[in-house]
């Protein structure tokens, strides 16, 4: 979610954006089109210009001597004069001629200068007219505006052009940084708004506390944390916590993302920093909110290329900024990353992000306290239950539940419906999850077949072992990239997993590929994901969690490999001979697993026929009618444990 730009800096940060955005859509174009329309522009002008001076022209000009003579012959009726410019009417003639007198000296004078007698003046009727006529100036005046409006017109367009590049120079290092203040009510975020999260609401309650009242800590000499980092996986509420810090404590609340940071320019990201903590300072009490912070916080000196300069320099940058905090700056940074384990140790060292936080994926009633949170807004039918939704939700994290409210909304509305059903709900829980269902894919009938084969054959598996997660639905309606699916669910929130259910894990997954080696004595392309994810983790079985019994108590895999100084980023902490054994392990661990599936599958053929016949008319299989058919062919079907007996 954006936060809505406030502040001055904040502001142009968007509008620099923005020009930047419309830059790229026109970038060769408007060049040309510009430097035309200004030609364009400049012809018009002269055009104009050379109208108004023809005007003046067809009227027939003639020397002033020659209307001096006149004037002393008695042909001139009348003078009209207007500045310089004189228009001389004849006795008996409509026809005006005109002529020009000197610069600046009078009419009379000018005459008499030609010998005209003053009573031969006094004849003629002088009328002399102001000339303040807009046609006046315009005559006068564009000779010389003319050209220097062009030149203006032309400057105007070079620099619309060169605006976008030029501005983002000058503020290159300006912070991108969306502030909210706290007299924004509208976007004000406190603890009521997020759900769940308990131990982190207490733990960043005493920061809550020390923005509010920071003299009752300094005065007991108290040593005030400078930053906090929020650990927890993608949607479990890290911004929207940080924010609510803010809203609690009723303090300005300055975010940025590590990411935008990282630009071309090598120092910017410094800059940037410099300047997000001049702001939040001069707004003090304040939060400065680096939000994925392991963009900018890698592990350094692994010495890959060369953008990672930038990223040690802004990284160095922020630590400089947060050391040179004075304990009653009442600056407190707070950071958010999902990847606690490649940070660079230098942050997490005491007087830097010293507090941790984490966050952990919603359980069941917390899950149920997120739903209730997003319904506030939207109008139920009577049959909602948030407890049931909550319950088939295992894993979700806040976002997902937030979409899944928003998807049960969509659907309501789709079918002009005014309120949300349950209904509605059940079947977004899918669409979050897998993706939105893909009727329009049909299959052939053989397809038909090996699918409805190959998602019975997991499913039938997952029945029979008893450490896997019992059976929701069976489907052979594709969904995202999934030909068919089979969704299980885990009976109550797991935090742990262990060796069995990994195993069970394993075969399950190589359930689709062993049935249709099975059936059709053939493989199709429909297993490669399923083999993806069970190597993956008979692998990390191995490398990870010292599920081999050969390998034995050890891990060989660090998470996300290691800097060794010198040598940029090594992942390989064996040698051969042991990369060599780990493989070994991997594959007795599939084979075994394929080979247990092949027994379930053999011993279990009626009911994958069942399954698998049921599945090609019916197309998919609830979790009632899918136990029916596995009792009636001698599987027993897992029991829900008491779900009230969760931690
Ligand atoms: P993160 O920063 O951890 O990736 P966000 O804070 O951006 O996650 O969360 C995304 C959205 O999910 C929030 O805007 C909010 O709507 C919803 N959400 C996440 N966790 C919670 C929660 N504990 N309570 C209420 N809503 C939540
Ligand atoms: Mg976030
Ligand atoms: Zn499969």
């Amino acid at each position: 979610m954006d936060l809505f730009n406030n502040n001055k800096n904040g502001k142009k940060a968007g509008q620099d954006k923005r020009g930047r955005g419309v830059k790229k859509h026109s970038l060769k174009k408007p060049f040309f089109v510009n430097a035309i329309s200004a030609i364009l522009i400049f012809l018009v002008i002269i055009t104009l210009y050379s109208i108004i001076a023809d005007n003046t022209s067809s009227v027939k000009e003639i020397p002033i001597s020659q209307v001096a003579s006149d004037i002393s012959a008695g042909s001139v009726e009348s003078i009209t004069v207007k500045g310089d410019n004189l228009e001389i009417k004849y006795v008996g003639s409509e026809e005006k001629k005109i002529a020009k007198k000197e610069d600046g000296t009078a009419l009379s004078d000018t005459l008499s200068n030609y010998g005209v007698k003053a009573e031969k003046i006094a004849a003629v009727k002088i009328e002399i007219k102001n000339p303040s006529g807009i046609g006046y100036w315009i005559i006068n005046l564009a000779p010389f505006l003319a050209p220097i409006l062009f030149i203006f017109i032309f400057i105007w367009f070079l620099s619309r052009q060169v605006k976008g590049a030029g501005m983002q120079a000058f503020t290159f290092g300006q912070s991108k940084a969306r502030m909210i203040l706290p007299s924004d009510k509208k976007q004000k975020v406190t603890f009521a708004d997020v759900a769940g999260a308990k131990e982190a609401k207490e733990e960043l309650s005493e920061i809550v506390d020390f923005l509010k009242n920071p003299k009752k800590f300094l005065e007991i000499g108290a040593r005030i944390p400078k930053g906090i980092l929020l650990m927890g996986a993608p949607g479990t509420g890290k911004t929207l916590l940080a924010r609510a810090v803010a809203g609690e404590a009723g303090v300005a609340f300055f975010s940025i993302s590590g990411s935008e940071f990282v630009e071309m320019f090598v120092g910017v990201g410094a800059s940037r920093v410099r300047d997000l903590f001049k702001m939040a300072k001069q707004a003090a009490p304040s939060i400065v909110f680096v939000d994925e912070i392991d963009a900018v916080g890698r592990v350094r000196g692994a010495g890959l290329g060369g953008g990672n300069d930038e990223r040690e320099q802004t990284l160095n940058q922020i630590l400089v900024e947060m050391d040179g905090f004075e304990p009653n700056e009442k600056v407190i940074v707070m950071a958010a990353t999902n990847r606690p384990d490649v940070l660079d140790s230098a942050l997490l060292r005491p007087g830097r992000f010293d507090r941790r936080v984490t966050i952990d994926l919603p359980d069941r009633n917390d899950r149920e306290e997120i739903l209730k949170i997003h319904a506030r807004a939207k109008q139920f039918a009577e049959d909602v239950n948030f407890s049931v939704i909550a319950e088939r939700t295992p894993g979700f994290s806040g976002a997902d539940l937030y979409s899944l409210m928003n998807e049960g909304a969509i659907l309501a509305a789709r079918e002009n419906r005014k309120k949300i059903s349950q209904y509605d709900l059940i079947r977004s829980i899918e669409k979050v999850m897998l993706g939105p269902e893909r009727k329009s894919h049909i299959l052939s009938k053989k397809e038909k077949e090996i699918t409805a084969y190959h998602e019975g054959g997991h499913a039938i598996i997952a029945s029979a072992l008893p450490y896997s997660d019992p059976v929701h639905k069976v489907s052979i309606i594709s969904r995202g990239r999934a030909a068919g699916y089979t969704l299980k669910l885990p009976i109550e929130d797991k935090r742990l997993q262990s060796q069995r259910e990994f195993l069970d894990d394993i075969a399950v997954s190589l359930g689709g590929y062993v049935t249709e080696k099975m059936m059709f004595g053939d493989l199709t392309t429909g297993s490669s994901n399923d083999l993806q994810v069970a190597t993956a983790l008979a692998r990390d079985m191995v490398t990870k969690y010292g599920m081999s019994e050969r390998m034995g108590p050890m891990a060989f895999e660090g998470a996300g490999g290691r800097a060794v100084y010198g040598r940029g980023l090594e992942d390989k902490e064996y040698s051969e001979k042991v990369g060599a054994m780990i493989d070994d392990e991997v594959s007795k661990i599939m084979n075994e697993a394929f080979k247990k599936s092949e027994d379930i599958i053999i011993k279990n053929r009626d009911a994958l026929d069942a399954i698998a016949k049921r599945l090609i008319e019916a197309e998919t299989i609830e979790k009632d009618e899918f136990e029916k058919i596995i009792i009636a062919h001698g599987i027993i079907p897992k029991k829900k444990m008491d779900i009230e007996h969760q931690p």
